[in-house]
């Protein structure tokens, strides 16, 4: 039988909080539960918010709290290449295209033509206005020649188009994994996403995709806040020919307000929470274990 592989994957954007804990903990319950491997991936493909101490505060506080993950430890910085790669394919096939409104555009256009209707995704921000798609093939190279910023987007439209097999994927019901159901993939709810940037040739979905299928993640336990990405991660999973790992999204730990937690809250950090004293014992029971 092949073995279950668990994965916790942090972006070294900020400190490690409460929330992280129990996610990781988990993690390594459910793999310890069914004898599977966790692994650590590093997903820190944001350059300008990503830093080497805040990595470094990950694997502190991991060792801290008492989490065992094996090695080679994935930092998804060193693998632009391959994310490139799966990029280009995308590109030949016609299912991204390079979108160029700025922040500014987009809500100068959304004022002129909608307003408050203007779909919003499930995050609450207003979907692209995918008017680029439409942008003769000479425009777009000139763009990209004078170096005007732009962003390569999915055409959902397209993909979905492409889609041949039922799009859902499989969520356990609890952390036992003794139920399943299926759940209907959305993508169009999140409208043309960001795949790739110009000049980081990635985004966090297609990373994710990539990385989940080249490691061999049978098994994603995460937060119930990435729920409904699931559902543009499942398309590109289609459209990528890449394996489909089954879905646990667990409960969110929130903060004193019933706020979700934040990087920024001092409190809930896993840091000041040992500096105050507290034992990796404390912080499991805290979070429930
Ligand atoms: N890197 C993501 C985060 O820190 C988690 C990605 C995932 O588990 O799919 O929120």
């Amino acid at each position: 039988m092949t073995l279950l592989t668990f994965r916790f994957a942090p972006s070294p954007n900020g400190e490690l909080h409460l929330g992280h804990a129990y996610s990781a903990l988990l993690n390594q319950k459910m793999a310890a539960q069914t004898g599977g491997r966790l692994l650590l991936r590093i997903e820190d493909i944001d350059v300008t918010r990503c830093t080497p101490e805040f990595e470094a505060g990950i694997f502190r506080d991991l060792e801290w709290l008492g989490l065992h993950w094996e090695l080679p430890v994935r930092r998804q910085s060193e693998h632009f290449a391959e994310y490139r790669e799966v990029l280009e394919r995308l590109i030949a096939e016609e299912l991204v295209y390079p979108a160029f409104m700025s922040r500014g555009e987009i809500r100068a256009f959304i004022a002129e033509t909608g307003g408050r209707d203007w779909p919003r995704d499930p995050d609450g921000v207003p979907l692209y206005p995918p008017l680029d798609k439409h942008l003769p093939v000479q425009e777009r190279k000139r763009r990209i020649a004078d170096n005007v910023p732009f962003a390569w987007r999915l055409d959902v439209e397209a993909a979905m188009a492409r889609v041949t097999a039922s799009l859902s994927w499989v969520e356990f019901t609890d952390e036992t994994m003794s139920a399943t159901r299926a759940i209907e993939a959305q993508p169009r709810a999140w409208g043309d996403v960001i795949v790739a940037r110009r000049d980081i040739p990635t985004s966090y979905h297609l990373a994710v995709v990539v990385d989940d299928a080249l490691q061999g993640v049978s098994h994603v336990v995460r937060g119930q806040d990435l729920y409904s990405a699931t559902g543009v991660q499942c398309l590109l999973q289609q459209l990528l020919g890449l394996p489909q790992p089954r879905y646990f999204h667990h409960r969110l730990i929130l903060g004193a307000d019933g706020r979700k937690l934040s990087k920024s809250f001092k409190d809930t950090g896993l840091a000041s929470l040992s500096e105050a004293g507290m034992s990796p014992q404390d912080v499991r029971r805290l979070v429930g274990f």
